[in-house]
């Protein structure tokens, strides 16, 4: 067979229409049927485009000059949009966005896992989509004889300078970073230093407890020792009565990872809490925890809808995290078991089982793909099993394991739509049949997506 040649050739500038997204949210443009990626394009646009790889099925551009512009195109609230790369989707409508997301649910079931004709709702999005982020970690350097802070540059590790707010970061973590940078700028502390693994103060890392407007403040250094640590400190919780915990965090390591092992509490407490609902939350600076709690107890209200419990059921809660969704799910079954693989974040959903006089669960610390069928072994048959994985999806092991178990029901929550559709599609020849799907947005502004399906035993 003759080869193709693919249309277009590096550097060649042409004029493109945009006709879809990809799932990061890229326009996608057509010559002939060959697909041209270009990111901050919008369907509906016409745009000249610069070449700038080109690939046998695929080429990528850049956007020069758009003539066609999208009604659901709007100007970014961010300074710093293109140059940072934390958010893709600012230059979209909110409308549009949710819209996206729905679309990219929708294909992967019919692409992937064959699945049509079923309800897969409208997503479930934020009233006011910005400032939601509960937590920010923030790199610090020195620049121009100052201490500066700020995300990194798209791919790099240069620090973008000028850059004080992040406008999907709550209002309160913004001005906590910059108070801190401020004092610790006065009093003389030294940034870390990537290059020569040298100077003090490597990231400054707030969380707040959007319920209860608790603030955890972690300083993270190179050094054992905070300079200036007593006046820092003093000046940081008199100045600002939400600060709850003030914590240091050692990292000694020439590593990307941003905290290290040891973490002391320098003032406060050891824990901030936060509520999701009516359960409340003990976090630690180093728990995994929901960074957009109002849209998690959506998802979570719709996962507990989806699981139908009326109190006598055996619940597995797969991937359980710090027990979030089991905590839920024990208020209405009489029973919930939760697997994890980190073992501090089973300490932790232990607490907070505590913490809620909650006492109808068990935590065990494992892969699940493991405990799943050694469960069965054992002769668990739940009635409802809720999985909530990582994006790579479920195991085989552990999807052989649910067939064996044969729960009524099944709730897939999900952070990635291709892994979804894959892992439904194993289940439905396993003789399960999926209901219905609900994408939720917890990540406005960029291109993640979450949602969860109701799958149910075929009788
Ligand atoms: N349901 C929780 C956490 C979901 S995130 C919540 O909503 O807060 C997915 C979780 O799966 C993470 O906590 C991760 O540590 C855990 N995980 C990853 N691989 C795993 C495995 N093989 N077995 C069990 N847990 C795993």
């Amino acid at each position: 067979m003759e080869k193709q040649k693919p249309p277009v050739q590096k550097n060649e500038t042409i004029d493109l229409t945009f006709v879809d997204l990809t799932h990061e949210g890229d326009g996608v443009g057509k010559i002939n049927g060959y697909p041209l990626f270009v990111p901050y394009a919008l369907p509906g646009e016409t745009a000249k485009v610069k070449v700038i790889k080109v690939k046998k099925n695929f080429a990528i551009g850049k956007l020069l000059e758009i003539e066609k512009v999208s009604p659901e195109r709007v100007e970014p609230p961010c300074d710093v949009y293109i140059q940072c790369g934390g958010c893709q989707l600012q230059h979209m409508s909110y409308d549009l966005q949710l819209d996206m997301k729905h679309n990219q649910v929708k294909s992967a079931l019919k692409k992937i896992g064959h699945i049509e004709g079923i309800p897969i709702h409208p997503t479930i999005g934020m009233e006011d989509p910005w400032r939601y982020r509960n937590k920010v970690q923030i790199p610090v350097a020195h620049r121009h004889g100052e201490l500066i802070t700020g995300f990194y540059r798209k791919r790099s590790h240069e620090i973008i300078e000028g850059m004080d707010r992040c406008v999907i970061t709550a209002e309160i973590n913004d001005r906590m970073v910059e108070a801190v940078r401020r004092m610790a700028d006065r009093l003389g502390i030294t940034a870390y230093d990537e290059q020569s693994h040298k100077g003090v103060l490597r990231h400054i890392m707030v969380r707040t407890g959007q319920e209860t407007g608790e603030t955890m403040i972690v300083i993270v250094t190179r050094t054992e020792q905070l300079p200036y640590e007593e006046e820092l400190v003093k000046e940081l919780h008199e100045t600002y009565p939400q600060i709850k915990s003030i914590i240091q965090n050692v990292n000694k390591e020439k590593t990307n990872v941003i905290l290290g092992k040891k973490t002391k509490v320098l003032w406060g407490e050891e824990y901030i809490n936060d509520t999701i609902g009516d359960i409340k939350f003990a976090i630690s600076p180093k728990s995994f925890y929901q960074i957009n709690p109002p849209q998690t107890k959506k998802l979570y209200d719709k996962a507990l809808e989806y699981a139908d419990l009326s109190g006598d059921e055996i619940v597995i809660d797969a991937y359980c995290g710090i027990g979030t969704i089991s905590l839920f799910l024990a208020q209405k079954a009489k029973k919930v078991y939760g697997v994890e693989i980190v073992p501090e974040a089973i300490s932790d959903a232990k607490m907070n089982a505590k913490l809620n006089g909650i006492e109808n669960t068990e935590f065990y610390v494992g892969e699940a793909e493991k405990i799943m069928p050694w469960w069965t072994a054992q002769g668990l048959r739940p009635d409802v099993i809720v999985v909530d994985p990582p994006r790579k999806g479920c195991d085989e092991a552990l999807l052989d394991a649910m067939l064996t178990m044969k729960p009524k029901k099944i709730v897939y929550v999900s952070c990635n739509p291709s892994t979804l559709a894959r892992d439904l599609r194993f289940l439905e020849d396993g003789g399960y049949e999926t209901k219905q799907v609900q994408p939720v947005d917890m990540f406005p502004q960029t291109g993640h997506i979450e949602a969860v399906a109701e799958v149910v035993l075929k009788v």
